[in-house]
C-alpha cells in the first residue's frame, strides 16, 4: 500500500508524526533534482489523474508553457460524485502528504501559487487541512524559499459552497476566481489559459497524494505496479449493497471480483448483484458477467464503461431498476448548471420521463424515446454533467429493458390502463417504433 500505509496511525495529520513516518523526504529529494528532472519522474510513471479523466499526470503538466511568468496549481478537492469519498479520507488523515505532492508537483510545474479547492460540506477536512498548512509553512516547506532552494509556493486552501459543476475544472476555475461555477468552452485548456487566465494545472487529491510515493521509490518501480496502461495502486471507494463499504488501495488491474467479493465481501447474503456502477454514479452500469472484468482504466472502458473516479456502487437484485434510474436522474438534473441546452432539457425530460413509467402513464414507447434522448445529451453538452447522466441511463435500458416494461405494465395495471388502452395511433408507432 502507497496512500493508505499509515493511514490509521493517530496524530498522523500532525507534523511530528508525519515526519516520523518519513514524510518530507520525498520533497527533500525532489528539490535536489532540477525541476525537468522531475517531471521526467512524474512522466516515466504513467500515472494517470485519479478524478476522472484518466489523463497522464506528467502530460498535463509538460503542457504548461516554460518561461516566466504566474503560474498556477489547483488541487480539486471538490469530490462529489456519488460514491466517492477517498479523498475525503486522505485529507482527513494524512493532509501533510497532499500538501508535500502539491510542493513537489508545483515545483516540477514551475508553478508559485496553488490552492486548495475543497467542496464546503468536507468542514473537518478543511479544518484539518488548514491546521497542516499552518504548520508546513512554519517548517519552511511552503512559502518563501522552500527548504533554502530557490522554489517557491504560496497555498491556500479555498473551500466551496457546495456545487457537482465545481468539481468540473473550468466550473472550479470559475467559482475560484469568485464566479457562479459555470463550465468553460474549451479550448483554451487550463494548462495555457486557466486561473486568472495564467497557466494552470490542475490535479485530483489521490493524484498529487501519489506523488511523494513516486519519488521516494522511482518512476521505474511505480511503474511496474498495476498494469501496462494503468500503472500503480489505486482507491477505490465501494458502496452500495456489499458486506464491508469503504476505501480499498487495490493494485490496478485485478478483476473487479476481488474488490467486490474479497475486500467488500459481496453483497448482503440472500441478495445477489444486480449490476455495479464501477466509476462513481456517472458511468455506464455494468452487470455480473463483468466482474472478471480487470480493475483499470482500459479494461473497464473495453467493458463498456470506465474507472472514473473510483467508486464502485453495488447494486442488488432487491432495487428497483426504474428508482435506481429515477434517483440518478434527478440527481443531475439539480446539479445541471443549464447552461446548454442537451444537458438543461435532457435531465429534465429524463426525470419526466421516468416519473411518467413509475405512474403508470408510459407505454413502451417511451423507453425509445428516452434511449434516444441519451443519445442525444452525449457528446453534445459543453462540459460532461449532460454525458453523466446519460451514459449511466442509456447503459440501464439497454441493459434492463425487460425490466423497464415489465414494470410499465405493472404500473398500468395498476393505474387502471393496459398496454390494450393506448391510442390507436400510439399502438400505431410501437408496432414500428418498438421493434
Ligand atoms: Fe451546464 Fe450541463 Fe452544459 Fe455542463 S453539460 S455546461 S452542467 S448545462
Amino acid at each position: 500500500m502507497l496512500l493508505l500505509k499509515d493511514i490509521d496511525e493517530p496524530g498522523l495529520n500532525t507534523l511530528p508524526v508525519y515526519e516520523a513516518r518519513g514524510g518530507y523526504a520525498a520533497l527533500r529529494k525532489a528539490l535536489e533534482m532540477t525541476p525537468a528532472d522531475v517531471l521526467s519522474e512524474l512522466e516515466a510513471s504513467g500515472l494517470r489523474g485519479r478524478g476522472g479523466a484518466g489523463f497522464q499526470m506528467g502530460k498535463k503538466v509538460s503542457f504548461l508553457p516554460q518561461g516566466s511568468m504566474d503560474k498556477y496549481l489547483v488541487c480539486n478537492a471538490d469530490e462529489s460524485e456519488p460514491g466517492t469519498f477517498k479523498d475525503r479520507e486522505l485529507m482527513q488523515k494524512n493532509p501533510h502528504l497532499l500538501i508535500e505532492g502539491i510542493v513537489i508537483a508545483s515545483y516540477a510545474a514551475g508553478a508559485d501559487r496553488s490552492f486548495i479547492y475543497i467542496r464546503g460540506e468536507y468542514v473537518l477536512q478543511a479544518d484539518v487541512l488548514d491546521a497542516a498548512l499552518a504548520q508546513a509553512r512554519e517548517a519552511g516547506y511552503v512559502g518563501e524559499q522552500i527548504l533554502g532552494s530557490d522554489h517557491s509556493l504560496s497555498l491556500v486552501v479555498h473551500r466551496g459552497a457546495g456545487a457537482y459543476i465545481c468539481g468540473e475544472e473550468t466550473g472550479l476555475l470559475d467559482s475560484l476566481e469568485g464566479k457562479r461555477g459555470n463550465p468553460r468552452l474549451k479550448p483554451p485548456f487550463p494548462a495555457n489559459q486557466g486561473l486568472y487566465q495564467g497557466p494552470t494545472l490542475i490535479n485530483n487529491v489521490e493524484t498529487l497524494s501519489t506523488v511523494p510515493a513516486i519519488m521516494t521509490m522511482g518512476a521505474k518501480q511505480y511503474a511496474e505496479l498495476g498494469v501496462q496502461t494503468s500503472t500503480g495502486t489505486k482507491l477505490v471507494s465501494i458502496s452500495g449493497h456489499v458486506q464491508r463499504p469503504g476505501n480499498y488501495e487495490i493494485e490496478l488491474g485485478i478483476p473487479a471480483r476481488e474488490i467486490i467479493y474479497g475486500l467488500a465481501g459481496g453483497p448482503p447474503v440472500g441478495s445477489e448483484i444486480k449490476c455495479w456502477f464501477p466509476g462513481g454514479s456517472s458511468a455506464p452500469v455494468l452487470t455480473p458477467d463483468d466482474l472478471d472484468v480487470p480493475y483499470d482504466f482500459d479494461s473497464l472502458a473495453k467493458a463498456g464503461s470506465m474507472l472514473g473516479s473510483g467508486a464502485i456502487i453495488v447494486v442488488d437484485d432487491s432495487t428497483p431498476i426504474v428508482e435506481l434510474a429515477l434517483k440518478v436522474a434527478m440527481f443531475y438534473r439539480h446539479e445541471s448548471c443549464g447552461k446548454c441546452t442537451p444537458c438543461r432539457e435532457g435531465t429534465n425530460w429524463t426525470v419526466k420521463m421516468l416519473q411518467r413509467i413509475d405512474s403508470g402513464e408510459a407505454t413502451p414507447m417511451d423507453l425509445d424515446i428516452m434511449a434516444s434522448v441519451q443519445d442525444h445529451i452525449i457528446g453534445n453538452c459543453l462540459c460532461v454533467l449532460g454525458d453523466a447522466m446519460a451514459m449511466p441511463i442509456g447503459s440501464m435500458i439497454a441493459k434492463f429493458r425487460d425490466e423497464f416494461e415489465a414494470h410499465i405494465e405493472a404500473a398500468r395495471a395498476r393505474a387502471g390502463l393496459t398496454l390494450g388502452s393506448v391510442p390507436a395511433d400510439e399502438q400505431a408507432l410501437l408496432a414500428h417504433g418498438t421493434s
